[in-house]
């Protein structure tokens, strides 16, 4: 399998890469933001209580997210593989993961970080949330606290992974097409045969 973690702030990128990226390898796209949002317009309690700290900017608690990752990785067992978009985000969530695929006789292939500067990060975030009237997009104190939470709690994945030797950083500046073309050379050439 291969299975990839696209890394990177708010505002990176991800979405749209994953968006490129399952296309052109077949793979089953995970991210948890997007998976609580639905759970959110469906109104379940799960999602009622991950809204409050959501509009906060806060991340929800590991257990919640790694049930959610769980059901998925059960539900979709024979795919090529999964893109993990937002998650893990935390050192216990990558713990988990790593069981999670042990389990089912796999493992991270790679993480690919997305780089790029606060200040871009924000300008996109603030555009994004016109575009879409996500509600976490249109205010810059809960922009800044994401940013914030990113730093604290998933930044610090970066040594996870290096010390598996399987971090690649790509700059997450220039055009959509351009980003992609660096990100599929990287794993043709670190992942697909590895
Ligand atoms: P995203 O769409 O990935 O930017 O996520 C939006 C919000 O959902 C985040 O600000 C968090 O509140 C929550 N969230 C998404 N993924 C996670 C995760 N892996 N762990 C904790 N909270 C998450």
């Amino acid at each position: 399998m291969l299975n990839i973690v696209l890394f990177g702030p708010p505002g990176a990128g991800k979405g749209t890469q994953s968006q490129k990226l399952i296309e052109k390898y077949q793979l089953v796209h995970l991210s948890t933001g997007d998976i609580l949002r639905s759970q959110i317009a469906e109104g379940t309690e799960l999602g009622l209580e991950a809204k409050k700290l959501m509009d906060q900017g806060l991340l929800v608690p590991d257990e919640v997210v790694i049930g959610m990752i769980r059901s998925k990785i059960d539900a979709n067992s024979n795919s090529a593989g999964f893109i993990f978009d937002g998650f893990p985000r935390t050192a216990g969530q990558a713990e988990a993961l790593d069981k999670l695929l042990a389990e089912k006789n796999t493992a991270i292939t790679m993480m690919l970080a997305l780089e790029v500067e606060d200040d871009e990060l924000i300008m996109r975030i603030l555009k994004r949330g016109k575009e879409s009237g996500r509600e976490d997009d249109q205010n810059e104190t809960i922009i800044m606290n994401r940013i914030k939470e990113y730093n604290k709690k998933t930044a610090p994945l970066k040594d996870y992974y290096s010390a598996q030797n399987k971090f690649y950083a790509v700059e997450g500046i220039g055009s959509i097409d351009e980003i992609f073309n660096v990100l599929c050379s990287v794993i043709e050439e670190h992942g697909i045969n590895a």
